[in-house]
C-alpha cells in the first residue's frame, strides 16, 4: 500500500479526508471541447461564431455544442475564479477536476484557483475519449500506460510537480476504441497499485457501463472505489439501472443545469430535466443504493457559468439541494452524497 494511504491528494498536496467537505464529483474549471465542435442545425450557421450576448442565450443552451468559442472554457479562469469563492459561501468544500489528457487540462491554472479561492480541487489523472488520444498513446503498451498514470498521481503532471488524485474521467466511446480498451486496462492495473479512486466517461449507449466494468473487473480493478459518470444521459430505463446498481460501482447524476430539447451527442436520448434527475436520485435512495450516489454539474462550456446567464457552481448547493429536500429526500441522504460518499470514494485505500 502506498503514503497515501487512508489520505486524498489535492492539487496542493495530501490532505486528511474529513476537511474534503461538500464535494462536487465531477466538473471542469478549465479545459477545452473544441473537437466536439457540432456544427448548427441547417439555416442557422451563422449562429456559431455570434458574439454570446442576452440576445443568443436560449439559443446557446439548446446548442452549447455549436458555436466555437462556447466550447473554450479555458478561457474563463477568472470568471471560474470568482464562482469558486461564492461555491466556499454556500458552503462548498472540494471540487474534483477530472480534465484528462486530451482536453487541456492545466494543473498549474488549478493550483492556482485553489490557492486563490480556499477550495480543494482535485485532479485527474488518464486520458479522455479516443478521439482525443494522440498516436502515441495509441501505439503504447498497457505496461507504459499503466506507469504514466502512476506517475502523474506519485510525482505529477504534465510536466509539473503537481499531483493527480484521481485516475479519470477515463473516456470511452461506444463501440469502445482499442486504446480505450488498453487505457481501461491500466487504469486496472494502477487501481491495484495505488489504492486510488476511478472516475469513467461511459459511452452513449446504456450497454457500455456494463462492457466497461467487465473489462475493469477482468483488469483486476476495485469497482467499490470506481465511479460511472453520466448515468443520467446513459441509462433511461429503471430495470437495467437497478441491474447497473447491483455491480457495486458509484452512480453519479453529473449533469445537473442541463436541460435542453436536443442532445446533439446522442439525439435519441431525451436528457432528462433537473427534476427529474432528482426523481432518478430518489429512486436509487429507495432501493438502497443511498451509499452509491454522487451528484455534480459537469459543467464543460461557458454558457453554464453565471458570468453568461449559466447555473454556475453552486447550483446544486443553492437549487438543487433544496428541492431534494422539497421531494422528502431527509438531510441525511443529501449529507451522504455530497459528503460521506465521496469522501470514502477519495480517500486511498
Ligand atoms: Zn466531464
Amino acid at each position: 500500500m502506498s503514503e497515501l494511504s487512508g489520505k486524498v491528494q489535492t492539487v496542493l498536496g495530501v490532505m486528511d479526508p474529513r476537511r474534503l467537505g461538500r464535494t462536487l464529483t465531477h466538473e471542469h474549471l478549465t479545459m477545452s471541447f473544441a473537437f466536439c465542435y457540432t456544427p448548427p442545425p441547417p439555416g442557422q450557421e451563422a449562429c456559431s461564431e455570434m458574439p454570446m450576448t442576452m440576445n443568443n442565450l436560449y439559443w446557446l443552451k439548446q446548442n452549447p455544442y455549436s458555436h466555437r468559442a462556447n466550447l473554450l472554457l479555458n478561457e474563463e479562469v477568472e470568471a471560474v475564479k470568482g464562482e469558486l469563492l461564492h461555491f466556499k459561501e454556500v458552503g462548498g468544500g472540494t471540487i474534483v477536476e477530472n480534465t484528462t489528457t486530451g482536453i487541456c487540462r492545466d494543473v498549474k491554472a488549478l493550483r492556482r484557483l485553489s490557492e486563490e479561492t480556499g477550495v480543494h480541487i482535485i485532479a485527474g489523472a488518464g486520458f479522455y475519449v479516443a478521439e482525443t488520444h494522440s498516436s502515441e498513446t495509441r501505439s503504447t503498451s498497457v505496461e507504459k500506460l499503466t506507469d504514466i498514470l502512476v506517475n502523474e498521481i506519485l510525482h505529477g503532471a504534465d510536466g509539473t510537480d503537481i499531483k493527480c488524485g484521481v485516475i479519470g474521467e477515463i473516456g470511452c466511446s461506444w463501440p469502445m476504441t482499442e486504446s480505450e480498451q488498453k487505457v481501461l486496462q491500466a487504469t486496472a492495473e494502477a487501481q491495484t497499485q495505488l489504492g486510488c479512486p476511478v472516475i469513467i466517461h461511459p459511452g452513449r449507449n446504456s450497454d457500455s457501463p456494463f462492457h466497461i466494468i467487465r473489462i475493469l473487473q477482468e483488469a483486476g480493478a476495485d469497482i467499490s472505489k470506481t465511479v460511472m459518470s453520466h448515468l443520467d444521459r446513459t441509462i433511461l430505463e429503471r430495470d437495467k439501472l437497478l441491474e447497473f446498481a447491483k455491480l457495486g460501482s458509484y452512480l453519479e447524476y453529473d449533469l445537473f443545469g442541463m436541460e435542453l430539447l436536443n442532445y446533439a451527442f446522442c439525439p435519441v436520448v431525451d436528457m432528462p430535466c433537473d427534476i427529474e434527475r432528482i426523481n432518478w436520485v430518489r429512486f436509487l435512495t429507495d432501493e438502497g443504493y443511498g451509499d452509491n450516489l454522487l451528484m455534480a454539474h459537469d459543467i464543460h462550456t461557458k454558457n453554464r457559468l453565471t458570468k453568461y446567464g449559466g447555473h454556475g457552481f453552486s447550483h446544486i448547493l443553492t437549487n438543487i439541494v433544496p428541492k431534494m429536500k422539497q421531494r422528502g429526500i431527509p438531510q441525511s441522504a443529501i449529507d451522504k452524497i455530497l459528503v460521506e460518499n465521496p469522501k470514502r470514494w477519495l480517500t486511498f485505500k
